[in-house]
């Protein structure tokens, strides 16, 4: 969990490889999504350009669906959902219909001015969705993936207006779900303005320590 731009996207891609499980993010489903020509995608389209929330049926029916793919049985990473107490109340529900559940929820913290610079200079692969930063985590290559060597491109909903719009929706929607998973003593709160590196580093010490508590 975090603001947009604090680098959920960037932290998951970095742990998916190591860990060998995919990045469940609602975000890069819905850019999908929206590229089709349908009713469904126009909608999606509109919610996102403005910098609302998709609503909660649509987003709860689309990741639970994915959740239920078989390469997310031996673990995932969910980046950008849930965003709601309801999306958040119907992923525990469904997870635990499956006898699974949720080991950590990790909050990103960093002061709003940061993530409205690190949004600014974002820049994606176009093919394979790696996030890069023109200056704090630059590609080898400018415009140019260092994964897959494909283009780097900026994305749609980001105007800066539309940027601070989707500041103020998390606050208001989303900054409740840290006090939902507070009260079941689930959340980590790692400081984020720290360097790509160094959040890493302390997100894998928090996962080891998950991981041998289990075994
Ligand atoms: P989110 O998924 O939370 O919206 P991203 O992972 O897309 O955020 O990161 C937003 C931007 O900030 C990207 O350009 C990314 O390269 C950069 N970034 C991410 N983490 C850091 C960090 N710790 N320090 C500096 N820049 C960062
Ligand atoms: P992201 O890439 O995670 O920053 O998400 C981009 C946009 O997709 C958001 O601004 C929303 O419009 C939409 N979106 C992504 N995840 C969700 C979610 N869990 N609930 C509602 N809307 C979402």
């Amino acid at each position: 969990m975090g603001p947009p731009g604090v680098g959920k996207g960037t932290q998951s891609q970095r742990l998916s490889g190591e860990y060998g499980i995919p990045i469940v993010a609602t975000g890069d489903m819905f850019r999908k999504i929206r590229q089709d020509v349908s009713p469904l995608a126009r909608e999606v389209q509109e919610y996102m350009d403005r910098g609302e929330y998709v609503p909660d049926d649509l987003t709860i029916e689309m990741a639970l669906s994915r959740l239920n793919e078989p390469d997310t049985k031996k673990g995932f990473i969910l980046d950008g959902f849930p965003r709601t107490v309801r999306q958040a109340e119907a992923l525990d529900d469904a997870l635990a219909q499956d006898d699974r559940h949720i080991d950590h929820v990790v909050l990103l913290t960093a002061p709003n001015e940061m993530v409205l610079e690190r949004l600014a200079g974002r820049w994606v692969c176009s093919t394979c969705g790696r996030v890069y930063n023109e200056s704090s985590n630059p590609p080898r290559l400018p415009g140019v993936c260092d994964v897959c060597g494909g283009k780097l491109v900026q994305r749609a909903d980001e105007t800066p207006e539309v940027q601070r719009h989707r500041l103020e929706v998390y606050e208001h929607q989303t900054a409740p779900l840290i006090t939902y998973y507070q009260g079941t003593k689930r959340l980590e709160v790692l400081d984020a303005t720290k360097s790509v590196d160094e959040v890493t580093n302390e997100l894998r010490a928090l996962l080891n320590g998950v991981v041998k508590e289990r075994a």
